[in-house]
């Protein structure tokens, strides 16, 4: 199938979701790759200090290295902290290290606090469309939350223009999701009107049980359109990948997971194509 084309314009995605657990990271990684294996240039940027992403992606993240910390708190330019993935062409990561669970408290005393990631994002010279910043822009920036809607999250709210939620196929999967969407609203009402909650991705989906696929419909009726039609399976190669410091889609890339999320990309690739 041919590659995608690209986005006119980088299109900043949010990866949020307030529980833990649900497949932020692993969608994160795995969605920035298949969206590098076809093509596209890719940034994510790690806002967990827990670092999982910077992990998966096999950066540098050890405490001491520049990464997201020193971009949010000290105004360290983020072409400056970013590192290319050394598997996968394309894909360049900003790492986090374990000095970012400090920022939120550091960040409190800050100005403008909750819009420093903005800051950084706009004044990335590989960022914007075609007629600003040339062929040499970023097609996708992916920011992978850490699970809370703590300063950190926010920071990424105000900076993206677009969500992907990822909702782990499960009982109580909607719970809890209903606090991000109020959220989610105030920030459209008071930081950033344009943020768009326009992709659901279903994560660790079990076909073979009824529950994942009466959570499936509810989901899917609950959002519409947004779910993208491709859910991701539950598979053990997607778990393992990350102590290989590795993604599914160079770990196995012919596993169903690696499949799975190479299809969601070319969903999220097929829209905002048009300006
Ligand atoms: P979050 O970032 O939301 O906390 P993670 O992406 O770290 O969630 O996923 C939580 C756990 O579930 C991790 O151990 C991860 O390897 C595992 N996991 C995620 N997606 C899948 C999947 N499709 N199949 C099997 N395990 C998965
Ligand atoms: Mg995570």
């Amino acid at each position: 199938r041919p590659a995608p084309p690209r986005p006119p314009a980088t299109r900043v995605f949010v990866v949020a979701n307030q529980k833990g657990g649900v497949g932020k990271t692993t969608s994160t990684v795995n969605i920035a790759a298949g969206l590098a294996q076809l093509g596209l240039r890719v940034l994510v940027v790690d806002l967990d200090p827990q670092g999982n992403a910077s992990t998966a992606l096999n950066v540098e993240h050890r405490r001491g290295v520049a990464g997201t910390y020193d971009a949010l708190v000290d105004g360290v330019a983020l072409a400056e902290v970013e590192q290319e993935c050394p598997d996968v062409e394309g894909l360049f990561v900003v790492p986090a290290t374990i000095d970012l669970a400090g920022a939120e408290i550091e960040l409190v005393s800050v100005v403008a606090r909750e819009g420093r990631l903005k800051k950084a994002i706009v004044a990335h010279p590989r960022v914007g469309s075609a007629d600003q910043v040339g062929d040499d822009r970023y097609d996708y920036v992916l920011i992978d939350c850490p699970p809370s809607l703590g300063l950190l999250t926010l920071n990424a709210l105000v900076a993206g223009q677009e969500m992907l939620i990822p909702i782990q196929a499960e009982y109580y999967a909607l719970e809890g999701l209903g606090q991000l969407l109020e959220t989610v609203e105030l920030v459209k009402a008071n930081l950033n009107p344009e943020l768009d909650v326009s992709t659901i991705l279903l994560t660790m989906y079990d076909a073979r049980t009824r529950l994942a696929a009466g959570v499936a419909e509810e989901v899917r009726s609950h959002f519409g359109p947004q779910v993208l039609r491709t859910a991701i399976p539950r598979s053990v190669r997607v778990s393992e990948a990350p102590s290989y410091a590795q993604t599914v889609m160079t770990y196995d890339p012919g596993s169903p997971g690696a499949l799975s999320y190479l299809e969601a990309a070319r969903e999220i690739a097929a829209t905002g194509v048009t300006p």
